[in-house]
């Protein structure tokens, strides 16, 4: 039965591999805290329940690939007072974008036995192109604790406590050394925004920038200095930006310009 007590909540998927709703569905001991507070209202990954809208919340994970779902978002819009994208598919258009820098409609008789049955766009597209959307929560995918802060900002009617610096800081903050000073490693940590704790200059790996571009970030100059100082070929360069986040605008024109 619907409590009518409750703001309810909705998750919503289009093209994107899950890991996002996983990653909810994995908050379960934090989630029980505000369980109480909230209702459920659509979550097919975890309930077969649906309760009708209008939803107070709605998450939307996935980007918009198909005409049907170019549709579909309008509707979803219509019917929730917040709407807050999830992840670098519903945020930047997700890996299924590297399609956007080639012709789509030569990769479809290749990859499907039946492309006549095929109706999809030429790009897939983050989820703000198409409508408005309240906030955006990044990562591929994304910290599960962002979303208990998250739910927790918008049921207390605050803004939600997300860092919007960059990876770097969070390396700096745990002591782990620099892999790009001491190794020479390429790393996209200095335009990254934070969230994952520096998780791969730990394992002295580079960051590959699965949290998309920080604020006011400078790819530019970062490109230019792996080139000058790095020797880094302009190829590299732009496989480094063609990663989870490679459609989101300051990655994408980098890489672009690095293309020609
Ligand atoms: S390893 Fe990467 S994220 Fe860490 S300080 Fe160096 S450039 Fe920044
Ligand atoms: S270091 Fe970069 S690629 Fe690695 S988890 Fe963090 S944001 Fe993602």
């Amino acid at each position: 039965m619907h409590d009518i007590s409750k703001p309810k909540v909705a998750v919503w998927k289009f093209a994107s591999c899950d890991g996002c709703q996983l990653s909810l569905l994995d908050c379960e001991d934090e989630l029980l805290a505000v369980a109480g507070a909230i209702e459920i209202a659509n979550f097919p990954e975890a309930s077969r329940r649906i309760v009708k809208g209008p939803y107070d919340v709605s998450l939307v994970e996935g980007s918009i690939t198909t005409p049907h779902d170019a549709e579909r978002i309008h509707k979803i819009r219509r019917a929730s007072k917040l709407l807050v994208t999830i992840g670098a598919c519903a945020t930047a258009g997700g890996i299924q974008a590297l399609r956007n820098f080639a012709n789509v409609k030569e990769f479809i008789p290749i990859v499907y036995a039946h492309p006549e049955y095929i109706k999809t766009l030429g790009k897939s597209t983050a989820i703000g192109d198409h409508i408005f959307v309240d906030f955006e929560l990044r990562g591929c995918p994304i910290n599960k604790y962002h979303l208990v802060e998250l739910v927790s900002a918008l049921l207390n009617g605050r803004k939600p406590n997300i860092p919007t610096y960059s990876v770097c800081m969070e390396c700096k903050r745990r002591g782990t050394p620099c892999v790009m000073v001491a190794s020479g490693t390429v790393c996209l940590g200095p335009v990254t925004q934070a969230g994952c704790g520096a998780l791969c200059p730990s394992y002295n790996r580079g960051c590959y920038g699965c949290f998309g571009p920080k604020e006011t970030p400078n790819p530019d100059s970062l490109a230019d200095w792996w080139e000058t100082r790095m020797k880094v070929t302009k190829p590299e360069t732009v496989r480094a930006f063609r990663g989870f986040n490679a459609y989101a605008e300051p990655f994408r024109k980098v890489s672009e310009l690095h293309e020609k």
